[in-house]
């Protein structure tokens, strides 16, 4: 049987890697570290985490919580290694860093049909591959990458814009339209935050006044990968405070440009709006249109709850800009991480825009069953809509692909329950419950059709 090459020794990679050869498959895994250093990594261990060294909360009713019940019914490698080295932490599961990545690194080392390489890769090659690369790929690599995904359907370094859950948001200060859409004022695609000139002016002091990280972080951060565009897509993408501190009313005449719409509330414009958009298939989540920032966290908290509709609103994501490698995998991408147009090619991780630890390992999970199933000739798994890792894979396989962003865990891409608990915590519980039913029914049948919650 022919082998697969699994690109990166990361979280995602070394996931992949150990549930391929769990599956009876031999893997070739390419790690460029010591070798070649990613600018971020500071040792040539694999898995080795760049920044907090905390995988998210371990309780059951939270996001994180599910998705590593999840992967621990799947068996995943990694969660099995976060346990066994973990530090106190309230409760998340907190790692000695330098523990886990060496019991990570022992276990694929000893796996005897693992075989790692340190050496960099410079092109895809032509063979079953699993690319885990991460936000850090290489430069060769993302050329070659770009060669077959398309240069406009790779992108170099995200512009994050904050998301909030749906039903926090007040309806009797925001409303639904479409710009010049006043035929049908309730049922706009957009739901709309009006201002009036005072609230627009006490915003924007708040905005300027408000703490940012700096920018030249992020502007040496963009990697010279020799392809064009990458400054004008960052032009493009411009921070909200950098806007406001060009012009005191950019802002009016960009982002929150009230044009085209009317308050039914009060049947007047509003001098400025910011427009939310839906941002996932279950109508739970909404993202802010334009507002890329790269203000602290703290301050974004601040701030964005002076926006009139969402002084009380739940921010599932805050803003961000910062280097990210990753591929539109909704024009790209199957569920089962497999590209649509080579099924011998998967993407995982952080690449193919899933966010956080707990993310990158479950992904890295899905493509090393999935790549092992295609080389013994068997149907892809996709796990159902209703558990955590099957809702993240579907999202980034069918969200739209326009400005695609990646994602993390959050129970706004589950679907909704059929009786909504008024308490986060009992909803919590509510959807984790159903998520593990699902997950453990799914793993009682035999053979499953891979492609059945794929669009058409
Ligand atoms: C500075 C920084 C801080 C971050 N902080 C956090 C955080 O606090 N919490 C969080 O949840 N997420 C954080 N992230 C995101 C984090 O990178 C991911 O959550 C996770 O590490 C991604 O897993 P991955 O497997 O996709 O990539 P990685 O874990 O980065 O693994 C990719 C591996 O591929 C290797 N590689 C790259 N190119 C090649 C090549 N051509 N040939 C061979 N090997 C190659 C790299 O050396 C690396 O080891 C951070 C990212 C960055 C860049």
């Amino acid at each position: 049987m022919e082998k697969i090459t699994i690109i990166g020794g990361g979280l995602s990679g070394c996931e992949a890697a150990w549930q391929a050869a769990q599956a009876g498959v031999s893997v070739k895994l390419y790690e460029m570290r010591p070798t070649v250093s990613t600018g971020a990594h500071i040792s040539g261990m694999l898995s080795e985490l760049v920044c907090s060294n905390s995988l998210g909360s371990t309780q059951h009713n939270r996001p994180s919580g599910l998705l590593k019940d999840e992967c621990k019914l799947l068996n995943s490698l990694l969660v099995r290694c976060a346990e066994e080295t973990s530090i106190p932490a309230g409760d998340a599961l907190a790692v000695d860093r330098e523990a886990f990545s060496r019991k990570v690194t022992e276990h694929i080392e000893l796996k005897p049909n693992i075989e790692v390489i340190r050496e960099e890769v410079k092109e895809i090659p032509a063979a079953p591959v699993i690319v885990a690369s991460g936000p850090l790929t290489s430069d060769s690599l993302s050329r070659s990458i770009s060669l077959i995904t398309g240069e406009e359907q790779l992108f170099f370094y995200d512009a994050i814009a904050p998301i909030v859950s749906a039903s926090t948001i007040n309806m009797d200060i925001a409303f639904r339209a479409s710009r010049y859409k006043f035929e049908n004022e309730t049922h706009g695609d957009y739901i709309n935050c009006p201002f009036t000139e005072k609230q627009f002016f006490t915003f924007l002091e708040g905005l300027l006044s408000a703490q940012r990280i700096p920018l030249k972080e992020i502007e040496t951060a963009i990697p010279n990968v020799g392809l064009k565009d990458k400054v004008t897509f960052f032009e493009a993408c411009l921070p909200i405070e950098v806007m406001a501190a060009r012009d005191p009313l950019a802002l009016t005449f960009g982002p929150m440009r009230p044009v085209g719409l009317r308050n039914p509330h009060t049947g007047q414009r509003p001098y400025a709006v910011v427009q939310l958009r839906q941002d996932d298939l279950a109508d739970t989540l909404y993202n802010l249109v334009g507002f890329q920032t790269n203000l602290t966290f703290p301050e974004q908290n601040k701030l964005f709850h002076l926006i009139p509709g969402l002084e009380n609103a739940e921010f599932i994501r805050f803003g961000q800009m910062h280097r990210n490698t990753y591929i539109n995998s909704p024009s790209l991408l199957k569920s089962s991480l497999q590209m649509h147009s080579r099924k011998d090619l998967f993407f995982a991780g952080q690449i193919a825009g899933i966010e956080g630890y707990m993310g990158n390992i479950a992904s890295g999970l899905v493509a090393g069953m999935n790549a092992a199933r295609f080389l013994k000739g068997e149907q892809p798994l996709v796990f159902p809509l209703d558990t955590m890792i099957g809702a993240m894979h579907h999202y980034i396989a069918n969200a739209s692909p326009v400005n695609f962003q990646p994602m993390k865990a959050n129970l706004g891409l589950l679907p909704r329950l059929d009786h909504i608990p008024q308490n986060k915590q009992e909803r919590g519980f509510c959807h984790a419950k159903r998520s593990l039913n699902s997950l453990k029914d799914f793993l009682g049948q035999d053979s499953v059709n891979g492609d059945q919650n794929e669009k058409q």
